[in-house]
């Protein structure tokens, strides 16, 4: 068996200039079709990603935020020195020409406190601000940015090197900062190769684990169903069988919230404690929008792998949808996107098929029964009609799924 690796996404991670990054793997996933029949595969390693909430001590906590602080300077001062070096010799630095000058930069009187915190991690900065610059020109990605001390959300990455990242007990080591008491709510099996540390805008800390793991470790069974889903605003999704799933919309739920504790923050003067305090409480009611979302879209998508073998859905062209100022709000609080995302990892490790079903197919309009097609339904208010060739009563999106479905079942058998 060849050695395949896998990387599964697992963790989203909103970087400094919010910009979502993917652990996407490099390889297409292996077929695993059948749960059974692939479950001996055990020399297939992917990588996974585990989030713990670390509990720091108020000397760790100094020295965390000085981390932070670090790898932030040495991203900037270095990214002002690759420009500078453009815009005056037309010269471009390289990443070991960042290294070899850091390590001057670290002797050096006025920067000694480089050295009191994680060496590798100031070095990973160095590799990000590359990587941002490879990306500026290789896939026209923009102008790396400056790193903002007010950005409320910091983070720092650090290599394992030498089982220096290892869990004791309660705690988990990190370097430079020693045992740090953390919430392990799921054992680790692989080898820990990388750690993040980020503090959110709520002052919590956090770290991320890239595990590489045993694949077969990870595989689990599906109950064997079909399942056709039609996504919608009002509905989260309407199955072929008639079930619906209401979409929570936290965000419009808790917008009222919102918008008093903005309101609020707005008054308070300028780096006075009171803002500070309400920054927090802003922040918190942030935080909650997107643990009810996450929450909400892991159990959902966890559900419908467990319990399907085909799962057939429409492929959403959100990023589109998005262009439209009035449902830009709606879509982006449903959070399609991440669904499906989440719904493609979680396929492979419960070997489902999702099937995407192109956007262009009628499936809202087609009667499930006779196949006859009412142009009239085209018009999204309407929810309930009559079929006037074969006299069914449709619902809307449960008519869409069961089409969903049926398409989907003849796209997989003639492929
Ligand atoms: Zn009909």
């Amino acid at each position: 068996m060849k050695l395949i690796k896998v990387i599964v996404p697992v963790i989203i991670q909103k970087n400094s200039r919010g910009i979502f990054k993917f652990y996407q793997s490099r390889r297409k996933p292996p077929p695993f079709r059948c749960g059974e029949c692939q479950k001996g595969s055990d020399d297939v390693e992917y990588m996974k990603g585990y989030k713990f909430r670390l509990y720091p001590n108020k000397a760790q906590a100094i020295l965390l935020n000085k981390t932070l602080g670090c790898c932030r300077f040495v991203f900037n001062h270095f990214l002002s020195v690759r420009r500078d070096s453009w815009e005056n010799d037309k010269k471009s630095v390289s990443y070991n020409e960042t290294s070899a000058l850091m390590t001057q930069l670290k002797s050096d009187e006025n920067h000694l406190w480089l050295k009191e915190v994680d060496s590798i991690a100031l070095q990973q900065s160095l590799r990000d601000l590359d990587v941002a610059y490879k990306n500026f020109f290789k896939y026209n990605r923009g102008y790396p940015n400056f790193k903002s001390r007010r950005n409320r959300r910091q983070s720092y990455r650090t290599q394992n090197s030498g089982k220096k990242i290892r869990v004791e007990g309660k705690r988990i080591k990190l370097p430079k900062v020693g045992l740090v008491r953390f919430e392990q709510s799921r054992e680790i099996k692989g080898r820990i190769l990388n750690a993040t540390v980020t503090k959110t805008a709520t002052d919590k800390y956090f770290v991320s684990l890239c595990v590489e793991e045993d694949i077969a470790d990870n595989l689990r069974q599906n109950d064997g169903g079909q399942i056709g889903l039609d996504v919608g605003l009002k509905e989260f999704c309407t199955d072929n069988r008639g079930n619906r799933v209401v979409n929570p919309k936290p965000l419009s739920r808790l917008s009222k919230k919102l918008t008093k504790a903005q309101r609020k923050l707005s008054r308070r003067k300028l780096d006075s404690h009171n803002r500070n305090r309400q920054r927090i409480i802003l922040a918190r009611v942030h935080e909650k929008i997107t643990n009810i979302r996450r929450d909400f879209l892991h159990k959902l998508t966890t559900k419908l792998c467990r319990e399907n073998q085909t799962i057939a859905v429409e492929s959403l062209n959100v990023q589109g949808m998005m262009k439209n100022h009035k449902l830009a709000r709606a879509i982006a609080d449903v959070s399609w996107g991440e669904f499906f995302r989440q719904l493609q990892y979680k396929a492979i490790l419960y070997g489902c098929d999702v099937i995407k079903v192109p956007t262009f197919y009628p499936s809202s309009q087609t009667c499930c029964n006779c196949g006859y097609k009412n142009s009239l339904t085209k018009d999204l208010s309407v929810r309930r009609w009559i079929c006037p060739v074969c006299g069914t009563v449709h619902d809307r999106d449960q008519n869409a799924a069961v089409n969903i479905l049926r398409k989907a079942l003849e796209m997989k058998s003639s492929a």
